[in-house]
């Protein structure tokens, strides 16, 4: 719309003025203009994502009901072309789409299973920022992934658990779901008194009228949007200042005991960024839910989310995600090792670090596995081979044990400064394997190529590296 506007003052002004002044618009027919394409790509997950835009910021207001499980949303989305748009999608499951506007006009839009497909009234210029603003309502929808476990929006006994890895975001709002779209998040979340509301980021404000309050989290820090949440119950919520003077928030379900890992949080966080660098957010905690049928926590940013109390290595595994899944994400799900070698070999070095099992110990046990039992030792973490083994136990413990083996082959002095730099350089960024590969041949100098195939892509036992 803009654009166009801008052309006819342009012709307006050319009546008036000397020509040399005027400065030709570009000459911009419709048939520059194309549609984004449907998904971006990823190998396991091809309609996750959209082209032809970059998100900026999402500002998410609704309202839910536990007791009858409706949701009306009201969902913001501002983003930056990058090409010539005609049309675009975003991703989103289910609803009822009740109102539609692209800058503030209506757009007129088809839905075709995860794809929300929107047609401004105008082309949209690449490089131009753009708003885009969906209304839409329904029942949030529970997504079952290629291995067979839940994600999206899960209802418990007093709310919902909400979970978006790998593509359960689009549950609840409308989303560029796809890892390499990061942007900012501002929730607006309206329920009845009672309940309490646990996003990402620093609690801006809670108020209650008649009977309903609207909590406000803002998320500043770049998310990718499958680490959305919005969990929302009955919590007893203690704000605190963790370390380092950042706001902390613990919700613990009031049906659970609470027990004393939680008290480890401050600990393990300063732990992690005594070694892997300042803590990437700018908040921190942990929600502690009763929904046990999920079966999984999930490293949400600023605040895991756990479907029950967690032990304490859990606990600092899903604290370590937020430097390594968090804030260094993955480019493309197939490198999901990244984030859970990476996780699963923090929980180790905190029990290094406080005495107990070494890591050492921790890959000795693991790799006194008999080559013979090849479902531990297949597939291999680099290389899943499909989405139904993202998430399969090889990722994490081979995973794991890559890094172990890289920190006895090349010293520790080598590793660390790997671990830190990895964290560093990328913090807020995505990544692939083959950037880890080429950083830790860098930091020591060695060739690595043997290695990391060994462990990371040959679906045997590794025998010599
Ligand atoms: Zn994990």
């Amino acid at each position: 719309m803009a654009g166009t506007r801008v052309r006819r003052l342009l012709r307006a002004l050319a009546v008036v003025l000397p020509a040399a002044l005027v400065v030709p618009a570009p000459a911009a027919s419709a048939a520059d203009f194309s549609p984004g394409s449907a998904g971006l790509g990823d190998p396991y997950f091809p309609l996750a994502g959209n082209g032809g835009y970059d998100v900026a910021h999402y500002s998410l207001v609704f309202s839910y009901q536990p007791a009858t499980r409706q949701f009306d949303g009201t969902a913001t989305i501002t983003a930056t072309a990058t090409q010539n748009l005609s049309r675009f999608d975003l991703d989103l499951r289910g609803f009822d789409v009740d109102r539609l506007t692209v800058n503030g006009a209506a757009a007129s839009y088809t839905r075709a299973g995860q794809e929300l497909v929107i047609t401004p009234a105008a082309g949209l210029t690449a490089g131009a920022l753009f708003t885009v603003v969906v209304g839409y309502a329904g029942i949030p929808s529970v997504v079952t992934d290629p291995d067979g476990s839940i994600e999206g929006w899960v209802p418990t006994d007093d709310g919902a658990f909400v979970v978006g890895e790998p593509q359960g975001s689009p549950a609840w709002y409308p989303a560029n779901d796809n890892p390499r779209d990061k942007a900012t998040y501002e929730f607006t979340a309206t329920v009845p008194a009672g309940i309490t509301v646990m996003a990402n980021g620093v609690l801006d404000s809670r108020t209650t009228t008649g009977g309903r309050t609207t909590w406000v989290w803002r998320a500043t820090s770049p998310m990718a949007p499958y680490l959305a949440t919005a969990t929302l119950g009955r919590f007893d919520l203690t704000e605190t200042t963790a370390p380092g003077g950042i706001p902390a928030y613990v919700a613990v379900d009031p049906t659970l005991s609470t027990g004393n890992v939680l008290r480890k949080l401050p600990d393990i966080v300063d732990f992690y960024a005594s070694i892997y660098g300042p803590y990437p957010f700018e908040a921190v905690g942990a929600i502690v839910d009763d929904a046990p049928d999920v079966g999984y926590s999930l490293e949400t940013q600023t605040k895991p989310v756990f479907d029950r109390m967690p032990d304490e290595a859990t606990l600092a595994h899903e604290l370590s995600h937020m430097w390594y899944g968090d804030s260094v994400t993955l480019t493309e799900w197939p490198d999901i090792w990244l984030h859970e070698g990476f996780a699963t070999w923090s929980e180790w070095i905190w029990s290094e670090h406080t005495g107990r099992k070494s890591a050492h110990n921790y890959f000795k046990t693991l790799y006194n596995t008999p080559a013979q039992d090849t479902a531990f030792w297949t597939p291999p973490p680099g290389d899943p081979g499909s989405p139904e083994f993202l998430f399969n136990g090889t990722i994490y413990n081979r995973g794991g044990m890559t890094l172990q083996a890289l920190r006895e082959k090349i010293g520790d002095g080598a590793f660390f400064g790997i671990m830190r730099r990895w964290a560093t350089a990328h913090r807020h960024g995505n990544v692939t394997t083959p950037q880890f590969i080429a950083l830790a041949e860098q930091v020591s100098g060695m060739q690595l190529d043997h290695f990391f195939d060994v462990w990371l892509y040959q679906p045997d036992k590794p025998t010599s590296w």
